[in-house]
């Protein structure tokens, strides 16, 4: 069974966007199997986003991730085809491709504070996984 790696984002945290996330992911079909607050270390955070080092916004992207003015809402979800169905739900990256309907589309406006997080391949969500979550804290 598959399973991907999703984070609400600091600024869907402080915006009060936790509930209707899980809401949407539940609705779908999918289960939940970790969840956790945390703030993460800007070595997490650095590791997380590895494939964007060199981008110009990548030190202010692992700032916000890391600045702990909310947490990061950090879940593990399980079922079929949820790496693809998971990002399909969240949208596109940049709020202004993303369609009305999807997370990002309904929610935001700056892809730079675009809520959530989701793998993108089968190698993401394996190696986010177990970066961000202990074998005991998944179901
Ligand atoms: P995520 O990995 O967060 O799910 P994504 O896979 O849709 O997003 P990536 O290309 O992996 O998009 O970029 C990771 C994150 O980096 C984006 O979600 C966004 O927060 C930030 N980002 C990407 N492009 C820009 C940009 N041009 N300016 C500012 N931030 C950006
Ligand atoms: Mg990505």
């Amino acid at each position: 069974i598959e399973r991907t790696f999703i984070a609400i984002k600091p600024d869907g945290t402080q915006r009060g966007l936790v509930a209707n996330v899980i809401e949407r992911f539940e609705r779908k079909g999918y289960k939940l199997v970790g969840i956790k607050a945390i703030v993460p270390s800007k070595a997490l955070a650095e590791e997380h986003y590895a494939d964007l080092k060199g981008r110009p916004f990548f030190a202010g992207l692992v700032s916000y991730m890391t600045s702990g003015s909310a947490p990061v809402i950090a879940m593990v979800w399980e079922g079929k085809d949820v790496i693809r169905q998971g990002r399909r739900i969240i949208g596109a990256t940049n709020p202004l491709e993303a369609q009305p309907g999807t997370i990002r589309g309904d929610y935001c406006i700056s892809v730079g504070r675009n809520i959530i997080h989701g793998s993108d391949s089968f190698e993401s969500a394996e190696k986010e996984i177990a970066l961000w979550f202990g074998k005991s804290e998944v179901f």
